[in-house]
């Protein structure tokens, strides 16, 4: 299967779902409109359609007979970014956008179960296409299992998934190792003692803790992690008082934390509570720090054999010099849980960059907006077709192994 397979009646159909969606975003939880755009054309499709899965994600279940059962992952929800792209397509809705590339991924996954549906008689088996909510806040797939996801549709032998990123469109990346970080996001608050400003002596200001703490942070990745090992450590937020005459009684810190291995991320943990502990202490803080973890993603590390079934299949229908090795990227993602209870998944990068912008960033002067930026805009032209292409070649790919080479690793 390769790009040129795709029936220009296709690739309009998931041109036109891809406009729609980028046009019309919604934030994470709040999916209704896109779930059931997404759900009708899974019913066009011939799926055996079920809404409401763990809130407004979606499931479309298309049988062919007996064989293997392959799980298609895409995401519906969108980010509070207001869009500065200034494309004729741009959002419609005010402070929202697809600045994360989910209704491409969602075009894609759409378009390719088409193909699958055109190409029924070269496959047996079942395939599961899933629009799952709430990516950005790293609780829709959480949702979803707990919802019955594999019980109620059957746990399948793979699960498979693509994401755009800043390479070039038409072209794929697949990572051997780890493909994103795993992370945690932690809530901290500080208590000081708070007073007035000309009389610092008498309160203890939070302000100068949290001041260094941030700084010492720092010193977690600089000092204390090897050289070799790539780990991000990144205060996004830090609150304290509201007057400049008034010390004030707390500051409040969130920082998130990202690596690849689980010992890493637990080992930094641990230093994160052990620094705060102790700047607290040498500031004389009247009551212990307070910790929350807010949020938590595995580290992404698709399945081995799996993942090579997907590489086979995109180097056939690309040729190798289109798919390239990604070194993992410190981004995340809840995907990692549906590899629960071992079942073997697949994940790749698909290439999203415009020519043009690609060689203009060439001068290292004008960087190409990432994901979440407002500038952020696909080349959709040439990582659609991309996108469709590489899905269902990996879908068909995996339905068509024997089944000893996806086993269970
Ligand atoms: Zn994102
Ligand atoms: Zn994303």
């Amino acid at each position: 299967m390769t790009e040129t397979d795709i029936p220009r009646d296709v690739l309009r159909s998931a041109l036109g779902l891809y406009l729609d969606l980028h046009a019309h975003p919604e934030l994470s939880g709040a999916e209704a409109r896109t779930a059931a755009v997404l759900a009708g054309r899974l019913e066009q499709d011939g799926c055996t359609v079920t809404r409401g899965v763990g809130g407004h994600g979606v499931v479309g279940v298309l049988r062919n007979g007996p064989g293997p059962t392959v799980m298609v992952r895409t995401e519906l929800d969108a980010l509070p970014v207001t869009e500065r792209t200034g494309l004729p397509y741009a959002s419609t809705t005010a402070g929202v956008m697809h600045a994360c590339g989910h209704d491409l991924h969602t075009a894609a996954a759409s378009g390719a179960l088409t193909l699958l549906v055109q190409s029924r008689d070269t496959w047996h088996g079942t395939v599961i296409l899933v629009g799952q909510p709430a990516e950005e806040i790293l609780t829709g797939a959480d949702a979803m299992l707990a919802d019955g996801l594999y019980e109620r549709f059957g746990t399948p032998d793979a699960v498979l998934a693509q994401h755009c990123a800043p390479l070039p469109a038409g072209t794929v990346a697949h990572g051997r190792g780890p493909v994103m970080s795993g992370s945690v996001a932690l809530d901290v608050v500080i208590h000081g003692r708070g007073g007035h400003a000309g009389a610092p002596h008498l309160a203890v200001d939070p302000v100068v803790t949290a001041a260094a703490v941030v700084l010492r942070l720092q010193t977690l990745v600089s000092r204390e992690t090897s050289p070799t090992e790539q780990v991000v450590l990144t205060v996004g937020s830090l609150h304290a008082g509201d007057r400049p005459n008034v010390i004030p009684d707390e500051a409040r810190l969130s920082l998130s934390v990202r690596a690849f291995s689980d010992p890493t991320l637990k080992r930094l943990m641990a230093a994160v509570e052990r620094i705060v502990r102790a700047e607290c202490a040498a500031s004389g803080c009247p009551k212990e720090p307070e910790f929350t973890v807010t949020s938590q993603s595995a580290v992404l590390m698709p399945d081995a054999a799996v993942s090579l079934l997907a590489r086979q299949s995109h180097e056939e229908a690309f040729g190798p010099h289109r798919v390239t090795d990604w070194p993992g990227s410190t981004a995340t993602e809840d995907f990692p849980r549906f590899a629960a209870d071992g079942v073997p998944t697949a994940y790749w990068i698909l290439g999203a960059t415009g020519v043009r912008q690609w060689r203009a960033a060439g001068d290292g002067i004008t960087p190409v907006p990432p994901n979440h930026s407002p500038e952020f805009a696909p080349d959709v032209r040439n990582a659609l077709p991309a996108g469709i292409t590489a899905m269902a070649a990996a879908t068909l790919r995996v339905l068509q192994a024997p089944s000893d080479t996806k086993g269970k690793t």
